[in-house]
């Protein structure tokens, strides 16, 4: 019974349980019984039951489906540590906004999973909980920086789960993995709760099996927020795709994110090309465009994330929250013994690199410049968007990587971002669907369009994802 539970998507799941064909009970207990038995170390805590909070399953738009929620969304009497040691076992006194939303929708909080420190990383393996493994091939990593959430999503140790990007979070793991990840238009869902890393970028979405559970979680998640300024009351209801063709879909292929200077591997590019050719059996015009700023991309997010990371962490301070080192009688002390017992390489490496672009001598140089080109990016964006609905690209210039392989070399690593980076600049919803394996692993396609085209989105995502036809079965084994 569970192994056939566990082939459901989120949406057959509850609309089962609506129909009250299923009890949702028995499918809480059934994804509970898998994610506390996880070989993945995808998940850093497990509920014991459904809170008792919620809705009657059976009448909720979510129908008691439980989702995993990333270790940084703070969720009341829970540990909520970010993936970090210096706020181990933090249980905060309230949960945040989405949170809240999808409990009241009749998603339960199933657990929490594991991520880099802070999000910072693309391969979980920043983690202060160790790493997170890929279910297609456990000596891989399952990318990141929403690598639990990914893997478990993948490995049916949930039936789905929400993430954060800010460079590329939810979309890189969801390829590395082969599940949906979707960023949406910054503030289409509130920060409120979520542990900031880099707040302009920051942004909440779901990963899911597929484009119609993406969609229906992320219904439940929009919305403005009177607790985050930066929210925004979404335009129109968020509606479940149903497009079988492309016709009408005027499809844009920037030249500078698709070559190998982002070193896009072969067969990554190989089915990124075939998906193409069923994009446009499907009836889209597909064309090549130029975005010219964006191979600077990179370099101005690792300024602008930085920089707004350092200020951001200056609340973990060993007063708050968390970890305290003693300083014997001296403050400054035990701020310092604190901080460097807590975090871990990368976060320093961050905060460093961020307290150095915004000291004063340097501002303008380096955090004035990155702000230049992100208005370039988007000012790009915004020309292509006048001629084109979408645009596609491959989501990760490769497949998911062996762990240890560009943990060394911060460079390396952070390429894996160059691909999602224009986009977490620009504020605008990219989302990525498997397209496919190469040499066993999957691939993920991304597909952007302007702000608040996530309708748009999902129309072009399920007519593809239905063309392409992806078998996920083989990692839920
Ligand atoms: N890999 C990127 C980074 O390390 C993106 C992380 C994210 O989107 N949270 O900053």
């Amino acid at each position: 019974m569970t192994a056939a539970l566990v082939q459901l998507t989120a949406a057959q799941a509850g609309a089962r349980v609506r129909a009250r064909e299923l009890d949702p009970r028995e499918l809480f207990e059934a994804y509970r019984q898998r994610a506390a038995t996880d070989e993945l170390n995808a998940f850093t805590w497990v509920a014991e039951a459904p809170a008792a909070a919620g809705p009657s399953p059976a009448d909720a738009p979510l129908g008691g489906v439980p989702v995993a929620v990333k270790d940084l969304f703070c969720t009341e009497g829970v540990p909520s540590q970010a993936g970090s040691r210096i706020l181990e076992g933090y249980r905060p006194p309230y949960s945040a906004t989405v949170v809240e939303r999808l409990t009241r929708a009749g998603a339960p909080l199933l657990g929490k999973t594991n991520q880099d420190e802070f999000a910072m990383g693309s391969s979980t393996e920043n983690s202060g909980f160790g790493p997170a493994r890929n279910p297609w091939d456990r000596a891989r990593v399952p990318g990141g920086s929403s690598g639990g959430s990914a893997a478990a999503v993948a490995a049916g140790l949930a039936p789905w789960a929400i993430g954060t990007d800010t460079g590329g979070s939810i979309r890189q793991p969801a390829a590395l993995c082969g599940v949906v990840g979707f960023k949406p238009t910054y503030g289409a869902c509130s920060r409120y709760g979520m542990i900031a890393f880099a707040s302009s970028l920051d942004q909440a979405g779901p990963l899911t099996r597929d484009v119609t559970d993406a969609a229906l979680l992320f219904g439940q998640m929009v919305g403005r927020d009177p607790r985050d300024s930066t929210s925004l009351k979404f335009p129109e209801p968020v509606r479940l795709p149903h497009a079988d063709s492309l016709r009408g879909f005027r499809l844009g292929i920037p030249e500078e994110l698709t070559g190998t200077e982002g070193g896009v591997e072969p067969g990554v590019r190989d089915a990124f090309d075939r998906s193409l050719e069923l994009a446009e059996k499907l009836g889209a015009a597909i064309e090549p465009c130029r975005l010219p700023h964006a191979p600077h991309a990179l370099s101005a997010y690792y300024l602008i994330a930085p920089a707004e990371a350092s200020a951001n962490l200056a609340r973990f301070d060993g007063v708050r929250y968390g970890l305290r080192v003693d300083g014997e009688a001296d403050l400054l002390t035990m701020y310092s013994r604190t901080r460097a017992a807590g975090f871990g390489l990368e976060v320093k490496r961050r905060i460093m690199l961020g307290t150095y672009a915004l000291s004063s001598g340097y501002y303008e140089a380096y955090y004035g410049t990155a702000q230049k080109v992100r208005t370039r990016i988007a000012q790009d964006l915004h020309a292509v968007f006048e001629r084109f609905d979408l645009i596609a690209t491959p989501t990760s210039p490769w497949t998911a990587f062996e762990l240890g392989a560009k943990l060394g070399d911060p460079l390396q690593m952070y390429l894996n971002d160059f691909c999602t980076v224009p986009m977490s600049l620009a504020g605008i919803p990219a989302i990525s669907i498997p397209c496919g394996l190469s040499d066993g692993l999957p691939v993920g396609f991304q597909l952007a369009g302007p702000a608040f085209s996530e309708n748009r989105l999902f129309e072009a995502a399920f007519a593809l994802e239905r063309a392409i036809g992806y078998d996920g079965s083989p990692a839920r084994g």
